[in-house]
C-alpha cells in the first residue's frame, strides 16, 4: 500500500476500518463489496446549563426519536442527536435545521426555554451504519458486519461499529482473520483496563496527583486525572516545579501538556487540543482562544 507520506507498506493482509471511509476505500482498492454504510449525520448542541444536578435526561420526542440531555464541562448542557442522511463523511456539520429540531426537543421538557441565539457550542459525527435497507435513517441498525475478501491478499473490512463494542468487534476481527492468515487467536483484552483507565478508587487518585504535583492546584489537578488517568505519571515524570511545566499556553494547558497531545495523542492544531482533545475552548475568550493558537503554532 502507498502512503499519503510517499511511503509504502507490504502486508499478508489489511484490515480496512476507515469508518465512514469504508466503502470509498474499497472502491480505491477496486474491491467489489456486498456490504455498504449509509451515512447518517448525529449534531449535538451545547447551551448554558439547562437544569441543577448531576443526572441526564432521555427525552422523548414526537418523532419516537430520543434526545439526550447530559451536564457539560463546568455550567453547561448538552443536547444532542439527530439523525440526518448525508452523501459524504465530510459533510459532518450541524445545519440550522437541526440546531432548531434540538432546541425545540429540549423546549418540550424543560422549563427554562432555549433558541437558537443560546447555543455556545455545536458538533457533528458522521456515523457509518451498516446498510440493512432500513428505510428511514433512525431506524437503521447500530450492529457491524465485517467483511472478508480472500481474492487476493487477506482483506477485513469493517461495516458499522460502536464504541461500546470495539472490543468485541475487534475479538472477532482477529478471529476471522487468523485461518486465512495463518495465526491464532484467543482474547487477550477483556479484563484490561482502557489506556489510562488502571484506577482502583478515583478520588484518591486525585488526592495522589494533587500531592505529588501540588503547584498544579486542585481543579487541574482534577481535569488532568479525569484525561489522563493513570497516564499522568508518564507525562509528568520530569516535573518537579511549576517551571518544569513550561509555558502555559492559556486554559491550564502547560507546554508539557501540549507536547503530550502532540506527540502520543495526535493533536495537530490549537483546535483538536481545545475543542476534541478537551473542551476547555469553552471556557476561553476570543482573545485567550487566539493567544492560545499563537501558542500552539510557536512551539517547537
Ligand atoms: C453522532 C454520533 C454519535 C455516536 N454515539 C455513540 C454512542 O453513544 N456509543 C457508541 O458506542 N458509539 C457511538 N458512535 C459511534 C462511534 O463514534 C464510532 O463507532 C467509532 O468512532 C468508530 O470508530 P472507528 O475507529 O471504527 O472509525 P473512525 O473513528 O471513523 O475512524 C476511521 C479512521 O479511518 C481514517 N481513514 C479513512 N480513510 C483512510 C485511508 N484511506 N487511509 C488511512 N486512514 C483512513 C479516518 O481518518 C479515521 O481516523 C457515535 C457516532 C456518531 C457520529
Amino acid at each position: 500500500a502507498h502512503l499519503s507520506d510517499g511511503s509504502s507498506v507490504a502486508a499478508r493482509g489489511m484490515v480496512n476500518a476507515a469508518g465512514p471511509w469504508v466503502s470509498q476505500l474499497l472502491g480505491r482498492l477496486g474491491v467489489n463489496a456486498a456490504s455498504g454504510v449509509r451515512l447518517v449525520k448525529g449534531s449535538h448542541i451545547v447551551v448554558p446549563r439547562l437544569y441543577d444536578g448531576d443526572h441526564a435526561y432521555i427525552l422523548q420526542q414526537p418523532d419516537r426519536r430520543i434526545v439526550f440531555a447530559i451536564p457539560y464541562q463546568d455550567g453547561f448542557t448538552e443536547i444532542g442527536t439527530t439523525d440526518v442522511p448525508v452523501d459524504a463523511p465530510e459533510d459532518a456539520v450541524i445545519d440550522q435545521d437541526e440546531i432548531a429540531y434540538l432546541c425545540e426537543a429540549a423546549n418540550r421538557h424543560f422549563t427554562r426555554q432555549i433558541n437558537p441565539a443560546d447555543v455556545t457550542s455545536t458538533w457533528s459525527g458522521v456515523r457509518p451504519l451498516y446498510d440493512d435497507g432500513a428505510s428511514e435513517a433512525k431506524a437503521v441498525t447500530r450492529d457491524y458486519v465485517l467483511e472478508l475478501d480472500t481474492n487476493g491478499p487477506t482483506l477485513l473490512s469493517i461495516f458499522g461499529g460502536k464504541i461500546t463494542t470495539a472490543r468485541h468487534l475487534a475479538e472477532e476481527a482477529l478471529e476471522k482473520l487468523s485461518t486465512p492468515m495463518g495465526f491464532s487467536a484467543y482474547p487477550v483484552t477483556r479484563a484490561r483496563a482502557f489506556p489510562g483507565g488502571a484506577i482502583p478508587a478515583f478520588p484518591q487518585y486525585v488526592a495522589q496527583v494533587c500531592a505529588t504535583w501540588p503547584f498544579l492546584g486542585a481543579a487541574r489537578a482534577e481535569r488532568m486525572a479525569h484525561a489522563y488517568g493513570s497516564m499522568l505519571p508518564d507525562m509528568l515524570q520530569d516535573v518537579k516545579s511549576a517551571e518544569d511545566l513550561g509555558q502555559d499556553l492559556g486554559g491550564g494547558v502547560s507546554e508539557v501538556e501540549a507536547r503530550w497531545l502532540r506527540t502520543r495523542e495526535w493533536a495537530r492544531s490549537a483546535e483538536d487540543v481545545l475543542s476534541r482533545r478537551s473542551k476547555i475552548g469553552l471556557h476561553l475568550s476570543e482573545t485567550e482562544r487566539s493567544a492560545f493558537e499563537a501558542a500552539w503554532d510557536a512551539l517547537a
